[in-house]
């Protein structure tokens, strides 16, 4: 056994056991499409690793999301070395835990856990997915005044990676005004009051947040194959806008194709989703992925798994 450097909790350094076979998992709830497995499986074989990554599908278990905390002990206790958590238990999870990073402590919500010396230690890797994702894809971006469509899960995870990386402000609407003010409360009070506000949701409302926009990212499941369309209307689009996107199944949604049309600086989901993936593979094992051959084994993966959304 090596010694090996992985960055947990902030910026602690931990020295972390690198082992060379590893068991981990993915708690939700209809995961069964999840490209997970066959990323981190497929940089796992590269680095000549055994490494197993197994599905914990609420549905076919029929466990109840509220057992998420029977369900991290009961693979702890089996010994898996770490568990990603989606989809509807990020939330739930967090009260079983013994510790969070400071992403995972703002936010209120687990993507990642990491059993270590018997204690779970949840981290939130959609939020530095995202931040890495966009710091590679748009890296002149400004950053002055930021509109985000979406308060869910995944917007709250944006929302924290753009004010951690430097932007001004953000605006936040959805089609639930409440959770865009929830969203926008939680948000100024982690970064400061003058960093994020609601604004009501509409063309019209859009028409002037956008048109003196810096960029904007959207954050709702308008534009997978089951929610096909636009978030906003087209005409809302200029080149002097950047566009996010956070929906990867289509990687080419309608919104990024209108963004291209338009000329607008895009970047699209496939980003965060392996991002997300990398940052927990390093955190499970302590050893450092290669994101570039990850993200080619994603595009190779969503190419044939797209048109399912
Ligand atoms: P969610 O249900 O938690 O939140 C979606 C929010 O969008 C809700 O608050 C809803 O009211 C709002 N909304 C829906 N339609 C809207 C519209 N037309 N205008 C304004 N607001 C609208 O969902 P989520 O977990 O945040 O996921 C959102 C999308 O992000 C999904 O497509 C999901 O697949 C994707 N996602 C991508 C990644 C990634 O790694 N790229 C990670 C997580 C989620």
């Amino acid at each position: 056994m090596s010694n090996v450097l992985v960055r947990t909790l902030g910026s602690r350094d931990v020295a972390k056991d690198a082992k060379d076979s590893y068991l981990v998992g993915l708690i939700g709830s209809g995961i069964g499409p999840s490209l997970s497995p066959a990323l981190h499986q497929g940089e796992a074989d590269r680095q000549g690793l055994r490494y197993l990554y197994r599905l914990l599908d609420i549905d076919v278990l029929g466990i109840a999301p509220a057992e998420v905390g029977r369900l991290t002990r009961a693979a702890r206790d089996l010994g898996f070395d770490g568990l990603n958590i989606t989809h509807p238990c990020k939330q739930l999870v967090v009260e079983h835990l013994d510790a969070l990073s400071p992403q995972a402590e703002a936010l209120g919500a687990v993507n990642t856990v990491v059993f270590e010396d018997g204690r779970a230690v949840g981290h939130n890797t959609d939020v530095t997915g995202f931040a890495a994702s966009f710091a590679r894809g748009l890296p002149d971006a400004p950053l002055e005044h930021v509109v985000q469509v979406g308060a869910g899960g995944a917007g709250a995870a944006v929302a924290h990676a753009l004010l951690t990386l430097g932007a001004g402000r953000i605006t936040v609407v959805d089609a639930f005004a409440e959770r865009a003010e929830a969203l926008a409360a939680a948000l100024a009070g982690h970064f400061g009051p003058d960093r994020a506000a609601a604004a009501p949701h509409g063309a019209e409302s859009l028409a002037r947040l956008l048109a003196r926009a810096d960029g904007v990212v959207h954050a709702t499941p308008t534009g997978m194959a089951h929610h096909p369309g636009l978030p906003f209307p087209a005409a809302l689009l200029h080149p002097g806008l950047w566009v996010a996107e956070v929906v990867y199944r289509p990687l080419r949604t309608e919104l990024l194709r209108a963004a291209e049309a338009a000329g607008c600086a895009t970047l699209d989901g496939g980003g965060m989703a392996v991002f997300q993936a990398v940052d927990a593979f390093r955190l499970f094992t302590g050893r450092e992925p290669d994101a570039g051959r990850m993200l080619a084994d994603f595009a190779g993966l969503a190419g044939t798994a797209g048109a399912r959304g």
